[in-house]
């Protein structure tokens, strides 16, 4: 689905930004560069900032005119660091990277098309889009660096696409022990943790059984909003043993901790 999705870059003056444009569609995914009438390239500034992604930039496709840069698309996203330079339908990037997806899950082709460095593009190439697409950044400043905003595009179609794909986009590293430890702990795991620590307390002359007032409720709220895990309540169960034996005088080793 994402070979569906092609980024244009038009014009582009610095090599570099096709390298760096390049390393960031490969980041998130994106294989299919089209450069209309590029300055210079091929270029070894464009093959020192790709850092790897040369694949793509072998890929390119160099073409003369955004026409022929577009042929085949569906749907068609211009970028504009300015804010409503004409009044046209505009998408923020969120919504850009789930139109995206949307259209080329269907089968359909997209192209999300970059301007020059120094004059974006022009009224009449943001007239052949559909969608305009603006990066809010900070109006007094509001030009991002081309790879930059490739990179920004980029990553929202990559978010759209591991939602679409139900993919986590949370990368979940832990063992499986690691997820059993990290689980809360139950109701009645905690019901005989305070259990446990009462008799802890009392134990070390910290809780008089006639007097408790209100210490057991307030160490029950706050354990209560801790989400104490199973692993933690393990240790936690484990100093309380230890702090009972040593109160009573009984022989304890040394460092049993095992965390
Ligand atoms: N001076 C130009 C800036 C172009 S920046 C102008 O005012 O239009 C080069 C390209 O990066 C732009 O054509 C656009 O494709 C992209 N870009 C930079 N900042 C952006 C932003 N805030 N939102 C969307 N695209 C942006």
């Amino acid at each position: 689905m994402l070979e569906n999705i092609r980024v244009v870059l038009v014009n582009t003056s610095h090599p570099g930004n096709i390298g760096g444009a390049a390393r960031a569609m490969k980041n998130m995914g994106l294989s299919r560069l089209v450069l209309v009438d590029p300055l210079d390239f091929p270029s070894g500034d464009a093959v020192a900032r790709a850092s790897g992604a040369t694949d793509i930039l072998d890929a390119a496709q160099v073409v003369g005119t955004l026409e022929e840069a577009l042929v085949g698309c569906n749907l068609v996203l211009g970028t504009s660091a300015r804010d409503r330079r004409i009044p046209w339908p505009l998408l923020d990037p969120r919504e850009c990277g789930v139109a995206s997806c949307e259209q080329a899950a269907q089968g359909g082709e997209v192209a999300l098309v970059f301007g020059r460095e120094y004059a974006g593009l022009t009224n009449e190439e943001l007239q052949r889009c559909h969608y305009h697409v603006h990066i809010p950044s900070d109006p007094a400043f509001s030009s991002l660096n081309l790879a930059a905003a490739v990179q920004v595009l980029a990553y929202e179609v990559r978010m759209a696409w591991l939602a679409a794909q139900n993919q986590p986009t949370k990368v979940l590293k832990l063992e499986a022990t690691a997820i059993q430890s990290s689980q809360p702990v139950t109701a009645d795991e905690l019901e005989s943790f305070y259990g446990h620590l009462q008799e802890a307390l009392v134990e070390i002359g910290f809780l008089d059984p006639a007097k408790p007032r209100h210490l057991m409720t307030r160490l029950r709220r706050l354990y209560g909003r801790s989400e104490v895990s199973k692993l933690e309540m393990n240790i936690l169960r484990g100093i309380l043993t230890e702090t009972i034996k040593a109160a009573r005088g009984e022989h304890h080793k040394q460092g049993k901790a095992d965390v």
